[in-house]
């Protein structure tokens, strides 16, 4: 039984780079174990995330993020079960923003930013399809 779990949330002050970049590495270091494979995309303050895999450990990984104090308003866009994984080759994949064309943005929302709280989880969730076939993501698994 694999779920594909989508949320957002903004990020505290204390989250620069390097704490970008721990988190990153935290989550390539545990979700392998727990076969949770995912991207996770941070710009202008918020974080959105999408995480696949069994619903026990996709359930159990979602609760532990939602308390980290490194963020908050965490507000699930999406939840579905699926047959197959949209993003089996990450264990935590990153949107590289540098490669983010705006106008990809412009196609689902009204400016040219990322706001995942002002359009809908399928408008999220089709963004974030969009950049796995324009290759925007970046890191190996
Ligand atoms: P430890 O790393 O030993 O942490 C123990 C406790 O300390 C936890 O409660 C942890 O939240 C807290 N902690 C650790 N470092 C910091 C810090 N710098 N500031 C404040 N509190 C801290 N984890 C994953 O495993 N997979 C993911 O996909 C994932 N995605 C995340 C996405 C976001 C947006 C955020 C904010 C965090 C994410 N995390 C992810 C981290 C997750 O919230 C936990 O911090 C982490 O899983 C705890 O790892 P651990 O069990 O090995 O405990």
């Amino acid at each position: 039984m694999l779920v594909r779990l989508m949320y957002a949330s903004r990020a505290t002050e204390s989250v620069n780079q390097d704490e970008l970049m721990a988190i990153v590495r935290k989550s390539k270091a545990n979700n392998p174990s727990i076969g949770v494979t995912g991207v996770l995309c941070f710009s202008a303050g918020i974080f959105l995330q999408v995480l696949e895999g069994g619903r026990s450990p996709v359930s159990a990984l979602y609760n532990k993020i939602a308390q980290d104090r490194r963020h908050h308003d965490v507000v699930l866009l999406s939840y579905e079960e699926i047959g197959e994984r949209s993003f089996a080759g990450w264990s935590m994949g990153q949107v590289n923003l540098n490669r983010l064309n705006p106008a990809l943005l412009l196609k689902y929302s009204e400016r040219p930013e990322l706001d995942p709280y002002a359009v809908s989880g399928k408008v999220s969730l089709a963004l974030f399809s969009e950049l796995v076939a324009t290759a925007s993501i970046v890191g190996p698994s």
